[in-house]
């Protein structure tokens, strides 16, 4: 794929990237893999204070950076505005907390003294998807780096400018260049470099088949992963819901960055009592929601990133509708070869059809209808991803004890699922291994070293 910033709104291709050289790729492994010596000697306060000093960064070049998301991928400038501070709030939090997780872990034994230390594993490969341009990379950057690790990012290439735009934010906050670079390269390169002995470690964010190329390539170098890859999620309204907050609830959990999210939710699974007004609330929701150019404060969902992709979810849609699927919203694109895709629900959705075992990325609700708790859980888990989940019931403790029945690596109740600084954020099944966020995240890329002093 080349390697260009191109607007899905205008259709118009903003700039072109060549990629990088093989010479200038080793040139900047070899000073990743120097700094990965030399960095994890950096007390954590000076670590914190140039994190704290990202974070600024971050707030001071928000509405820039919340443009060049619009410009690069379709995102609302209110949405890259809000992604933005939370990339900020992420930077604060390792920066406070990053000592305090990795400090040595007294552990009880026949030994004089032992304990667990914490250490950087060195340089670490970053691949990431388009969808959150930032926030994708500052949630593994900012405890990677605190960690005493070094980071090098390859990009989805069609996100260069936002690339490029988060290096030059470490780099003015004062990390040594090295720690951080952005690769502008393509993904047949990846390979190679997880080969390279200078890498030690490698995550992706993205789909399913290049996390398992990755995590295979990984696997033959014997080398740590963590993958963060696709989600169906299953959004669950039983009969004693609180119907009206939970179809607005779920109109915005579908329509999260235009439904291009890994947890926004993509199966709402109804008791049968209240599937009727639930969809017509649904639909009430999404038709109220406002498109438009990206770069307009009023739009509240712009195109999807790509022409290609909004032909792709048509071909779903389409291919489950002959298999029997029946469309209760009608939207979509207006032509083929265009990003617009306007919200659509379809319902009678069955095993078999591809809307029923594949992830939809885009603002395509899908509607199945349960019989009781034990159908809820059981269509729920009938998938092969196991990301997030939501709940929504009156009645917490049950709420509780369905959640814990569940296959996914978070499950809300009475809430949309989303990421928070503090909460482990990862998958189960085919969404991935590994988890980022909270003190559990900073400790996928480190060694925990166990010493016994006899
Ligand atoms: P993608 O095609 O897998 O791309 C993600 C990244 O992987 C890009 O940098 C891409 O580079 C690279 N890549 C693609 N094929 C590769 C290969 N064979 N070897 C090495 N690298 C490769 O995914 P996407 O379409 O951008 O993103 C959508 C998917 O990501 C969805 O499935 C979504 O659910 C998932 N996602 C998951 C999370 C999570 O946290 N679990 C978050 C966001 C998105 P190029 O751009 O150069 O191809």
């Amino acid at each position: 794929m080349a390697i260009e910033s191109f607007n899905p709104y205008t259709g118009r291709v903003l700039r072109r990237f060549p990629a990088f050289s093989g010479a200038k790729t080793e040139r900047i492994l070899a000073q990743a893999a120097k700094a990965a010596r030399t960095w994890p000697q950096t007390p954590f306060a000076e670590r914190a204070r140039l994190m704290h000093r990202a974070a600024a960064l971050l707030r001071e070049r928000q509405d820039a950076l919340a443009r060049l998301m619009a410009l690069e991928m379709g995102k609302p400038v209110t949405d890259g505005r809000a992604e933005i501070e939370k990339c900020a709030l992420t930077c604060n939090y390792y920066a406070d907390h990053a000592e305090d997780f990795l400090r040595d872990e007294i552990i009880q034994t026949a030994a004089r003294r032992s304990f667990i230390a914490h250490e950087p594993l060195g340089v670490v490969l970053a691949v990431m998807p388009w969808n959150f341009p930032f926030w994708q990379v500052v949630r593994f950057a900012a405890p990677a780096l605190m960690a005493g690790n070094v980071g090098l990012l390859k990009h989805a290439s069609n996100v260069p400018q936002c690339a490029l735009a988060l290096e030059a934010i470490f780099h003015d906050a004062g990390f040594p260049p090295a720690t951080f670079r952005t690769l502008l390269i393509g993904s047949d390169v990846v390979e190679k470099l997880i080969q390279d002995d200078r890498v030690m470690a490698v995550t992706l964010t993205g789909s399913e088949l290049a996390g398992s190329k990755v995590a295979a390539a990984a696997g033959a170098a014997i080398k740590k992963t963590v993958l963060e890859l696709g989600g169906s999620d299953p959004f669950i309204v039983l009969a004693d819901a609180d119907l009206a907050l939970a179809a607005q609830t779920a109109a915005q959990a579908r329509m999260i960055n235009a439904g291009q999210s890994c947890i926004a939710a993509k199966r709402f699974i109804v008791h049968r009592s209240i599937i009727k007004p639930f969809i017509s609330q649904l639909k009430i929701h999404l038709l109220a929601l406002r498109t438009g150019d990206p770069l307009d404060e009023a739009t509240q969902y712009g195109p999807l990133a790509r022409p290609d992709l909004a032909d792709e979810l048509t071909q779903q849609v389409e291919d489950s509708v002959r298999a029997g699927a029946k469309v209760e919203l009608y939207g979509g694109q207006s032509q083929p070869g265009t990003a617009l895709f306007r919200p659509m629900i379809i319902s009678n959705v069955k095993p078999g059809q591809r809307a029923y075992a594949e992830e939809l990325f885009g603002p395509v609700a899908i509607i199945l209808e349960a019989r009781d708790d034990d159908d809820a859980i059981r269509l729920a888990n009938d998938s092969r991803f196991g990301l997030g989940a939501a709940i929504w019931t009156q009645d917490a403790k049950r709420g509780e004890a369905l959640a814990r029945r569940l296959e996914a690596g978070a499950v809300f109740v009475n809430s949309m699922v989303k990421s928070s600084p503090e909460m482990p954020f990862g998958g189960v099944k085919k969404s991935g291994y590994g988890r980022e966020l909270s003190h559990l995240g900073i400790r996928e890329f480190v060694n925990q070293k166990s010493i016994w002093i006899g």
